[in-house]
């Protein structure tokens, strides 16, 4: 029987976290495969880790990696999945968004399609207010169409994987792991499941707008250099106008159809169109020589603190 283990990673869910443990252990219990609990405390400064301490003390099937301060969401995943040594992994939130109870389903799909890996769509987000709602779905869509990889539309990293797929990832050096992305780039055998993404069981989201702005650029950055290729084209189409706005007041002086005392218009007009065009894409060269600049410093992706029960 194949093992399995649940990668759960938790960042300030002392509302949430009993509830998702017992939830997801009754579950297990009903599973015929050896099954164990990762979780990974990113640095939560609640009740948290005291909690997660006592779940890990009265279950052995449950790991625990405290890291030493909040590395963010694909670190905290990252961790689990190189501290993973079953046969399959699922990759959950804490917040019941991704319900347990599909865990069965998810394996037995897995089995049917003798799949590497099965990736869970979400059909509806009835959890999630208008504005997630409607940022995640752009933001999956201009993922797609920047990106040389394709990637599955409305798929988070609620997932299943096997031995395989994590040992590529394990391989892989980046250090902003975009992990969605980096997963179906991968490739083998992926299948599609379906499912209803709830609402959050209890709590509040770790992902304030700051934190999906980073999250959606570092994506983008990561799976494209179209920015760069944009920034291109935003400056030719510049110059182009230029030099017609050119020819057309030195035609107009030359001919009298443009009159000198009219030109503070299009000179404020135009230093500021340019002056954008500039800074916009001296910012995306930034962006990128920032992401350069992280790589190359090599830091360690999270740092532990403590394991317990490994
Ligand atoms: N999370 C984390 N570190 C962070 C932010 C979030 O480990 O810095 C965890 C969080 O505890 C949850 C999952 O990542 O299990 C997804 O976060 P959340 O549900 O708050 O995001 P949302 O579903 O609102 O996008
Ligand atoms: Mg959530």
């Amino acid at each position: 029987m194949k093992k399995l283990a649940i990668i759960i990673p938790c960042y300030n869910e002392e509302e949430v976290i009993g509830e998702s443990y017992s939830r997801t252990k009754q579950v297990i219990r009903l599973l015929p495969n050896p099954t164990e609990i990762i979780y990974i405390n990113d640095g939560s400064r609640d009740r948290t880790r005291f909690l997660l301490n006592e779940i890990a003390a009265s279950d052995p099937q449950v790991k625990l990696i405290h890291f030493s301060r909040n590395f963010g969401h694909q670190p905290a995943v990252t961790a689990g999945i190189n501290h993973c040594d079953a046969d399959l992994a699922i990759i959950m939130d804490a917040d019941l968004q991704d319900p347990p109870e599909l865990i069965p389903q998810l394996l037995a799909l897995q089995e049917q399609e003798q799949a590497n890996g099965v990736y869970c769509v979400r059909k509806s987000r009835e959890g999630d207010h208008y504005f997630k709602r409607f940022t995640a779905k752009l933001f999956y869509r201009i993922m797609n169409s920047m990106s040389e990889v394709k990637f599955p539309l409305d798929t988070g990293d609620f997932r299943l994987i096997d031995r395989k797929i994590m040992d590529e990832f394990r391989c892989l050096k980046e250090r902003g792991k975009y992990i969605r992305g980096l997963i179906s780039w991968i490739g083998f055998r992926q299948v599609p499941f379906y499912y209803k993404h709830e609402a959050r069981a209890a709590g509040t989201t770790k992902y304030p707008l700051s934190k999906m702005i980073r999250f959606a650029s570092n994506a983008l950055l990561y799976f494209s250099n179209k920015p760069l290729k944009l920034a291109t084209s935003l400056g030719f189409t510049a110059v182009i106008i230029g030099l017609v706005l050119a020819t057309w007041f030195t035609l107009g002086k030359i001919y009298g159809f443009s009159k000198a005392e009219s030109g503070w218009t299009s000179i404020v007009t135009m230093i500021t169109f340019f002056g954008g065009v500039q800074l916009l894409t001296v910012g995306v060269l930034g962006q990128y020589i920032g992401v350069l600049f992280n790589e190359i410093k090599a830091r360690p992706e999270y740092i532990i603190e403590e394991k317990r029960n490994f």
